[in-house]
């Protein structure tokens, strides 16, 4: 297995936007995924893995980065689990709250 850095997806072409929190700062990774109500969405994820993730990321032919949310029976299975920036970042309050 070659060395892969932990902030790519892949590599060479498609590999995914780095982008910036507006809120903390922090390199995020954009990724779209398909929301309850069936319209696709972006969401903004940690460039690195986690166990504590709940999305894994693909890239399409296209170049896009889609994100699968992960069953938690599933993600045992998963070495490259992300978390939604969302949840992590620190200057923004939690959702629920
Ligand atoms: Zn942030």
């Amino acid at each position: 297995m070659p060395n892969v850095s932990e902030k790519a997806v892949g590599s060479g072409v498609g590999a995914p936007k780095v982008a910036t929190c507006r809120d903390c700062g922090a390199e995020v990774l954009w990724a779209r995924r398909i929301k309850k109500d069936g319209t696709v969405g972006n969401l903004p994820f940690d460039p690195v893995h986690s166990p504590e993730g709940t999305h894994q990321l693909r890239r399409t032919k296209d170049g896009e980065i889609w994100a699968d949310w992960i069953s938690p029976k599933q993600r045992h299975l998963s070495q490259t689990l992300r978390t939604v920036h969302l949840d992590t970042c620190p200057m923004r309050p939690p959702r629920n709250g």
